[in-house]
């Protein structure tokens, strides 16, 4: 067997799941950093001694993912690629004792409030000087921004909270802060992510404060684009329309999971809403801001959902036309209030409901896109891919919506440029375009 020896460590920082957890990673990243510790971020040289993966565990396809990730680390240091194993994040943080027993190999295990401990274990200082401080891994011109931590929700089958805590915000303060600091940096588009972010403030400032914050993001010199996700819709508040709508540097964008239409089927998600008043909500929010692109995501296959109730949810996103669409298959989530229903929907069937959903998803995306030929639109750059420029107009989200792919011709541009485009096909999830002369 090879055994590598390292006189400094090499930590490579491997991310699983979600926006959030990349945010958590670049946090553990600028504070190795900040101690004089190598690390690099999905790094794929193989000089690294030691790695470290923050894992999710959402549902089960995640967790799994995150269980192969792990023994693919385990290999490594079974055969001296790596010297040491660590492991966070959420499937970290909700079967540590379980994980401990089955894989010791593993060095340490740590849940997703203890960095300081992963720190140590790391042979550095946890340094308060750095909070707000963050080395990102997305493209230099975009950043996430998580408002908050944990959730109050009930939602019955959602295992976040059990993983992430009860709802915490950050200050507007150290957001506006921390956002000034990204763009000093070049960050030009910001996402505020939370598990909820229609509850933010409530914890700190006893009231909502979704608003007034992406004001305060909005008015940060160098960040012309604002986009806000993971609001919820129960209680939704309305002065987050009109802020999109008053300021031009904020997305015409929200990203509202629904998860399901049916009364039936709401009541038992616990999601504090039903079919009327989602679609009340949907229609005021157009009406306030009818250029605003609605992206959603919907659950099938719940517990008890009959062929009707999903006939019923068909028929919903039919009528309302977002204009972006994901779809969940339920996952059936141990500590979940779900969990105590039998999860009675077949696997097959629960598949053949997310690809009829997807299919009405996908001609409306068709027709959406449509409707944008022949229209001039502002884009943002995010790469080049063969002979094109691949970007993103203020309705698309990297990573999860439509992207905007303009030949590279003569035409001369950076990454993390804005260009005007004027739109001259569409498909179901791509737009093509020219670059207008300014
Ligand atoms: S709001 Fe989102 S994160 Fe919170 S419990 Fe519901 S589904 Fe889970």
């Amino acid at each position: 067997m090879k055994v590598r020896s390292h006189k400094q460590n090499k930590v490579n920082i491997v991310t699983l799941g979600c926006s959030k957890n990349t945010v958590d990673s670049e946090v553990l990243l600028t504070q190795l950093q900040g101690n004089e510790i190598a690390a690099e971020h999905q790094g794929e040289s193989d000089d690294f001694n030691v790695v470290v993966v923050n894992t999710c565990g959402f549902i089960e396809n995640a967790k799994q993912e995150s269980i192969e990730t792990i023994l693919h680390y385990i290999d490594e240091k079974e055969s001296g690629n790596i010297e040491k194993l660590f492991v966070t994040g959420c499937l970290s943080h909700r079967y540590k004792d379980d994980l401990q027993k089955e894989m010791p190999e593993v060095d340490a295990f740590f849940g997703t409030m203890e960095l300081p401990s992963l720190l140590e274990n790391l042979g550095a200082d946890y340094k308060k000087d750095l909070l707000g401080e963050r080395r990102t891994t997305t493209p230099f011109h975009f950043a996430y921004l998580k408002i908050s931590e944990g959730c109050d929700r009930p939602c019955s089958f959602c295992a976040i909270p059990l993983m992430r805590g009860k709802h915490r915000s950050r200050s507007i303060e150290s957001l506006v802060e921390e956002a000034g600091k990204l763009a000093a940096k070049g960050v030009k588009e910001i996402m505020l992510i939370a598990q909820d972010s229609t509850y933010y403030g409530l914890d700190l400032y006893g009231e909502r404060k979704l608003a007034d914050l992406m004001k305060a993001i909005a008015d940060v010199e160098g960040i012309e684009w604002v986009r806000l996700h993971y609001a919820f819709p129960s209680g939704f508040p309305m002065d987050v329309i009109d802020a999109i709508s008053e300021h031009p540097n904020i997305c015409n964008y929200l990203d509202i999971p629904l998860q399901h239409a049916s009364d039936e089927v709401l009541k038992v998600m616990r999601r504090g809403i039903n079919e009327q008043k989602s679609r009340d909500l949907i229609s005021k929010i157009r009406e306030r801001s009818p250029n605003i692109a609605i992206r959603t995501t919907m659950m099938v296959g719940h517990p008890g959902e009959t062929e009707e109730e999903f006939q019923k949810l068909c028929q919903f996103v039919k009528d309302m036309r977002f204009e972006r669409l994901g779809v969940f298959t339920y996952s059936h989530e141990d500590g979940t209030h779900s969990y105590t229903m039998a999860d009675d929907i077949p696997e097959e069937v629960k598949e053949e409901r997310a690809a009829d959903l997807m299919e009405i998803q996908e001609q409306i995306s068709l027709e959406t896109n449509r409707e944008r030929i022949g229209s001039v639109v502002q884009v943002l750059f995010d790469r080049i891919e063969q002979d094109h420029f691949v970007g993103r107009t203020e309705w698309d989200s990297p990573e999860v919506d439509n992207e905007i792919l303009v030949p590279i011709d003569n035409n001369y541009m950076r990454i993390g440029d804005f260009r005007k485009v004027k739109i001259t096909d569409a498909s179901e999830f791509d737009l093509f375009g020219e670059i207008c002369e300014e």
